[in-house]
């Protein structure tokens, strides 16, 4: 009788965790013998062995196509449609497993990819001995011909009269194996592993074996070969609970018993009747089997386990971490959660292991002796070796590299540094950033080839006063606005260089920032095919100008204190996004962005990138305008509209690479910019220190007023400003506005924008005005 174990502590466990295992090392010498003279004298090594082992002498090695095609006609019919079905759904189950290559572009510039290719060529060993295991043949084969190997060599032991069972030579031709040879034992792992004449070496070896065929693929492993797993004797644990049908585990018990003597089986039980009938169970199957001394033995190595507690039953059961595993239960489902290391695990009273051993579609070749807490199963991917691939642009090794570099610094590998920084240094002379991003290859494709205005003026655009002008049909009688302007705003562009420490070649002045804005978006993005990235709530120009243009904004929604979360904002960039325009400060919300996060999206992203700062003079953030060099994706807008006090003069600037600027020069109107509006530019730049004092008392009285406003009952929020203008959440907005408006002071309501519900927006004026603007708070 099998002893009962119940409720074993867990510092017992190991104990009956273990398995009757012959350890590599006792095997180690003759393994040794028989791998050399296998090596040394090949095919006559295996000839030798085989009659020594087998008890038959061969002339031929390899099995022949007519003893195979004669195979066939010694099966019976029902047992070749048992064989259909089960190859169908092995067939199913191991296709499904195929996946698709994964290929990402984990930073701009630099490109990842993986891709399965299959293992060139597998050798599959089947045991003979006591039963023809044609079902591994089918679990073995199958997955390696779905992955695509080109050779699969099959070795098997023949029997006395040198013949092999007909049911695996229809096996092994029905499922694709491509050679098949009558040598078994530790003698055919020798020989796939280095090749004999008759014998191909392979890369790969896979199949269960008795305990010198697991010591010699052991031994293969270390010798260039690489093997499915470690391999022990097969075994079962079965767990019963009270709703358990005693019959069925009692005959999933046998059914691995009889594999061999050194089978195990295990059964956790947490019910005491059920596993009293089990046992019972158990003594009377045996008697009715054929293989009852096998089974018999098998039963000697094997345990039954009580525990009173399911829970921990289920962690000895991963600890023990069986190589299939059935969950006798009417209620499985809280075992199956449980599951940490198991081979192959079957649900359910009608779930018996003989299904998955046959024809269900799993595989059954599978870890044992504990191996499951770190060894999966064969599968598909067992036949594969996944190759990554790797390519790097000129713009992602300038964007990757820092990194590796100062990895390999840390790391005192200087040699690995000096890799990355051969490159960079090659890049940096030669090509200045070229590649990181060509403005020339964003231009939309019809505006490439398309010829140019060119103005009467565009030629003499700096020498006015040296030539006699007779080619732009003119008034010639001087009145002050008679010619028209400089198309190239000479004049006004050297004192914004001088103010801004540009140079003039960045420098492309538009009808106003929204003209310059307008012109972008008509530069790069095509309608129906690219869009335009911004957030919400911003600046309503910019939808309004993707509209005119028929070119779709996406805006990623602001936080709730209207921070950006950059993250989404990366998200929401794709490959279709040709601009991503920011506002900062921002309009309407008075917030500046986070400028170190604004740098690392710049050095991410293959979008040009606006950044429109038209309140920035009022801002303690620095302007980006002196950077445009150094990222050749940037576009910093400004306005002379805002802090210098022309907005009546319709003047903004787009400070950007010269290479864009050239662009916007190619598309703008001739005289985009008029006289008066420059004249009038030109002479209030000329003192900068007055508009340097203006700034400062209109943010002494944004102060001043956010005092106000928070001390007004009916304002609920002020938002924090570096604008001219202050963001407040109201408790009414429309009648507030309204309020307001009665006392002749018009804010604006910009309730209407996202996140903005009753929110007014209110721009800071003179010292007066403000006054009369506080007055009307209450
Ligand atoms: N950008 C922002 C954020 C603005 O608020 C404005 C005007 N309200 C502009 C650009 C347009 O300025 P301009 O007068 O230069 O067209």
């Amino acid at each position: 009788m099998m002893e009962v174990i119940e409720n074993p502590k867990r510092e017992q466990w190991p104990l009956f965790t273990k398995r009757p295992t012959v350890s590599f090392e006792e095997q180690l010498p003759f393994i040794q013998t028989l791998f050399k003279k296998v090596q040394n004298e090949g095919d006559s090594a295996l000839i030798e062995y085989t009659s020594k082992f087998d008890g038959v002498v061969q002339a031929e090695l390899k099995v022949s196509e007519q003893e195979i095609v004669l195979a066939e006609s010694k099966l019976d019919s029902e047992l070749k449609n048992a064989i259909a079905v089960a190859k169908s759904n092995i067939e199913a189950f191991h296709k499904a497993q195929r996946t698709r290559p994964v290929e990402l572009e984990t930073q701009p510039g630099v490109w990842c990819a993986s891709k399965k290719v299959p293992i060139e060529r597998v050798g599959i060993y089947i045991p003979g001995g006591s039963a023809p295991l044609f079902s591994t043949v089918l679990m073995l084969a199958i997955p390696a011909v779905i992955a695509g190997v080109d050779r699969i060599i099959l070795c098997t032991p023949p029997d006395k009269m040198g013949e092999i069972h007909p049911a695996i030579l229809y096996t092994a031709k029905l499922c694709g194996v491509t050679e098949l040879y009558a040598v078994g034992g530790a003698q055919a792992i020798a020989a796939l592993t280095f090749g004999t004449t008759s014998i191909p070496k392979v890369d790969k070896i896979f199949g269960p074996g008795n305990q010198y065929v697991t010591s010699a693929k052991q031994y293969a492993s270390q010798r260039g070969v690489a093997i499915d797993m470690p391999a022990g004797p097969s075994e079962l644990l079965v767990f019963a609970d009270q709703t358990a049908v005693p019959q069925f585990v009692a005959a999933d018990l046998l059914s691995q018993a009889e594999h061999g003597p050194d089978s195990q089986v295990v059964l956790v039980c947490t019910d005491q009747v059920i596993l009293s009938k089990i046992t019972s169970e158990i003594y009377a199957q045996l008697e009715q089997l054929p293989r009852k001394a096998i089974a018999e033995k098998a039963l000697n190595n094997s345990r039954i386990l009580y525990f009173s507690d399911r829970k921990r039953a289920a962690e000895f059961i991963n600890s023990y971490a069986p190589e299939h595993y059935i969950i006798a239960s009417e209620a499985p489902e809280d075992m199956v959660l449980e599951v940490r290391n198991a081979g192959s695990v079957f649900i359910g009273n009608y779930t018996p292991e003989s299904a998955g051993d046959y024809a269900s579609g799993t595989n059954h070749t599978l870890p044992t002796n504990g191996f499951a807490r770190q060894y999966s199963g064969v599968n598909l991917d067992s036949y594969f070796k996944s190759i990554t691939f790797q390519r790097i642009s000129e713009n992602g090794i300038l964007n990757l590299g820092p990194s590796v570099a100062i990895m390999a610094q840390a790391e005192q590998l200087e040699a690995h540094k000096n890799a990355v920084t051969v490159r960079l240094e090659y890049l940096k002379r030669n090509k200045v950033a070229s590649n990181a991003y060509d403005i020339s290859k964003q231009i939309r494709g019809h505006l490439r080839s398309s010829s140019v205005y060119s103005a009467a003026r565009d030629e003499f655009s700096s020498v006015f006063d040296q030539y006699l002008w007779l080619d732009a049909n003119e008034n010639p009688f001087p009145n002050g606005a008679n010619r028209y302007p400089d198309p190239y705003q000479t004049a006004l562009k050297q004192r914004l260089s001088e103010l801004w420490s540009v140079s003039k070649e960045e420098l492309f002045i538009g009808n106003g920032s929204d003209e310059v804005l307008d012109l972008l978006m008509q530069l790069l993005v095509e309608p129906m095919q690219h869009d335009v990235v911004t957030f919400a709530p911003s600046y309503g120009m910019y939808q309004v100008l993707a509209e005119k243009n028929g070119i779709e904004l996406s805006s990623v929604r602001l936080q709730e204190d209207f921070r950006l979360d950059w993250n989404l904002l990366e998200q929401t960039v794709s490959s279709r996004t040709k601009l991503v325009l920011l506002c900062s400060p921002n309009n309407p919300t008075g917030n500046v962005l986070d400028a170190d996060k604004l740098i690392l999206f710049l050095q991410r992203t293959n979008s040009l990138v606006v950044v429109d700062e038209a309140y920035i003079d009022f801002s303690k953030e620095k302007t980006l305008t002196n950077r445009v060099l150094e990222f050749p994706n940037l576009v910093v807008v400004r306005t002379l509209s805002k802090a210098y006090g022309l907005a009546g003069a319709r003047l903004g600037v787009a400070v950007a690479n010269p290479s864009i600027v050239g662009w916007l020069n190619k598309i703008k109107p001739p005289y985009n910019v008029s006289e008066t509006s420059l004249e009038k530019a030109i002479s209030r730049l000329a003192d900068f220190t007055v508009i340097q004092r203006e700034i400062e008392q209109i943010v002494n009285e944004r102060i001043r007023i956010e005092r106000a406003l928070e001390a007004c009952e009916w304002v609920k929020k002020v938002y924090p400003s570096e604008a001219n203008f202050i963001l407040v959440r109201v408790d009414d907005a429309a009648s507030r506005y309204q309020q307001l408006l009665d006392s002749h002071v018009v804010v604006r309501n910009r309730s209407s924008q996202l996140g903005c519900e009753n929110t007014l927006r209110i721009s800071v004026g003179t010292p007066d005005e403000n006054d009369q603007l506080i007055k009307n708070l209450n």
